[in-house]
């Protein structure tokens, strides 16, 4: 009888710890294959950048390398996966192909969905498992809280002992890169820039593992209270963010290293130590964002159509200006906003910045630029290494305030600076023209406009109180509160317990 021959196809899971496909596919297996398929479609899809193809070609050098030291390799190949699957399987007949579950966009979905046709005709056993705490095809949402905690303290699966079953067949020698050849930018559309790769989080397991240990026994301290203000997110973070959305951990070994440092801290609170305390504080407020993760991203899950309209269908009917010399303002760091300004270009250099200064991005271009949350999406999306669609779409989508199930919230970017940039720290770095200025010249620039800097692209408060009474209006046509209520039942969060909590909106 055949040997039973299995892909194990690599998708957003670079790493050899808690790798439950890998470890399945050797289990179930006679020989596995690690395969990674570089696809044009993702190098040439609307939200992908620099940042996401330095994250592949970084997390897979990584793994690569891990695996050459236990004498294997993954095979690396580019082009569309179902014409590699068809040249594959004409050279060599497979059996099996087994990956991790991915919740992504129109783009990944449909893929699969063509995937899972082509292992229908072929007869190919593909098996996707689960490696997060989003659940495919949940019925019962009261359920998933308790789910959710079943999986994060289910055992972690070891990094496999043996990897003598993974090869690399002799029939496809020639259709993968050569051993020890390294993916590089050269083999996509993507440069980075000197700048760029100075301040670029590198995302690998290695890099993962370390970050972790570092946010956990060193930079967590400061975590609550922290995490606001762009000058100590940076650090006072866990920066986990990128090594999640990539998979080069698992939230479930984050959330057990968590829970066992947080029972070392209660341990030395227990016996007087006085910044335990503080500390456990912190490290709660990280576990709920753990939380938070999976629960945007059961979003996207159970409403893959999010990806283009509101969560809440009234607010398709929102009216947007979009001004394409706003648009481009917004993206270049132009707007004479010097927090807003200060975030972009930040962003466009580092591919990171922290959640209230996403949540301010964001109420900007859609309540005071009058800029449709659609098509900031992908301008935002290409900005952010740690790019996950299920949390990036819902945040997006909250802050717009098209959910319509929180408090409508239009932040301040002059108010920003004052409570979290109060010396100008972070815009002096990322606005040089601002450099010469006072605290109170930068601050007082809305009123009264610096030179060599632009003066305001808009009359903020004016344009704010024009997208407040057109939100305000839908929230008061026949039938919202039942939208509303509606949109809570499906996607609110049921944290606290299974028991349903009462609907927000009561009356408009
Ligand atoms: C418009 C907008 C878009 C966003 N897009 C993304 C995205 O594409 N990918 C992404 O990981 N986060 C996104 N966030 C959430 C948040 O800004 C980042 O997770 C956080 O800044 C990452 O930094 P950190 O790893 O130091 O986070 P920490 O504060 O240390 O949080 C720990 C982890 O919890 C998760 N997390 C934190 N905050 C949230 C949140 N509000 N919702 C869901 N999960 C959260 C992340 O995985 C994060 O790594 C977005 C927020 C906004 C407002």
């Amino acid at each position: 009888m055949n040997q039973t021959l299995t892909l194990y196809w690599i998708k957003r899971d670079f790493r050899l710890l808690d790798n439950i496909a890998l470890t399945k596919a050797i289990e179930e297996s006679d020989q596995v294959v690690p395969i990674f398929i570089l696809e044009p479609s993702f190098l040439n899809a609307p939200d992908t950048s620099v940042f996401h193809v330095h994250a592949v070609i970084d997390a897979l050098q990584d793994l690569r390398h891990q695996l050459q030291q236990k004498g294997t390799d993954v095979a690396v190949i580019k082009g569309e996966v179902i014409p590699v699957l068809d040249t594959l399987y004409q050279k060599k007949k497979f059996h099996k192909i087994v990956s991790h579950e991915e919740i992504g966009t129109e783009r990944t979905y449909g893929r699969d969905r063509a995937v899972n046709d082509w292992c229908t005709q072929y007869s190919v056993e593909w098996t996707e498992v689960r490696q997060t705490g989003v659940f495919r095809r949940l019925t019962d949402r009261d359920k998933r809280h308790k789910e959710w905690k079943r999986f994060m303290f289910s055992d972690i699966v070891p990094v496999p002992k043996s990897l003598k079953k993974c090869v690399h067949p002799e029939e496809w020698s020639t259709l993968f890169y050569e051993k020890n050849r390294a993916l590089t930018f050269a083999d996509t559309p993507f440069q980075m820039t000197s700048e760029q790769q100075q301040y670029v989080q590198a995302v690998n397991e290695t890099a993962a593992l370390q970050t972790m240990q570092d946010f956990l026994q060193v930079r967590g301290f400061l975590y609550r209270g922290g995490i606001s203000s762009p000058v100590i997110a940076f650090t006072a973070g866990s920066r986990m963010s990128v090594h999640l959305a990539w998979g080069t951990i698992t939230g479930r070994v984050l959330y057990q290293a968590t829970q066992a440092r947080m029972d070392e801290l209660q341990q030395l609170k227990d016996a007087g130590d006085p910044y335990a305390g503080r500390w456990r504080m912190s490290l709660r407020s990280f576990t709920s964002r753990l939380h938070w993760r999976d629960h945007f991203i059961q979003r996207l899950e159970r409403e893959p159509e999010m990806e283009f309209r509101a969560i809440n269908p009234a607010y398709e009917q929102l009216e947007y200006d979009n001004a394409p010399e706003l648009l481009q303002a917004w993206n270049a760091g132009m707007t004479g906003y010097p927090m807003v300004d200060a975030c972009i270009r930040c962003l466009h250099t580092t591919g990171f910045i922290n959640f209230r200064m996403r949540a301010m991005l964001t109420s900007f271009a859609c309540h005071t630029l009058h800029l449709d949350w659609k098509i900031i999406n992908h301008p935002m999306a290409r900005m952010y290494t740690d790019y996950e669609p299920g949390i990036h779409l819902s945040q997006l989508q909250m802050q717009a305030g098209v959910v319509g199930i929180n408090t409508l919230r239009i932040y301040s970017p002059t108010k920003q600076i004052i409570d979290q940039d109060p010396e100008t720290v972070f815009i002096k770095k990322w606005i040089p023209e601002l450099r010469p200025y006072s605290i109170e010249a930068i601050v007082g620039h809305e009123e009264e406009p610096v030179d060599n800097y632009p003066a305001p692209v808009v009359d903020r408060k004016v344009n704010n109180k024009e997208m407040r009474s057109r939100v305000y209006a839908i929230r008061k046509i026949d039938g919202y509160r039942e939208i509303a209520n509606r949109v809570y039942e499906k996607h609110g969060s049921r944290r606290s317990g299974s028991k349903k909590k009462k609907p927000v909106v009561k009356k408009t």
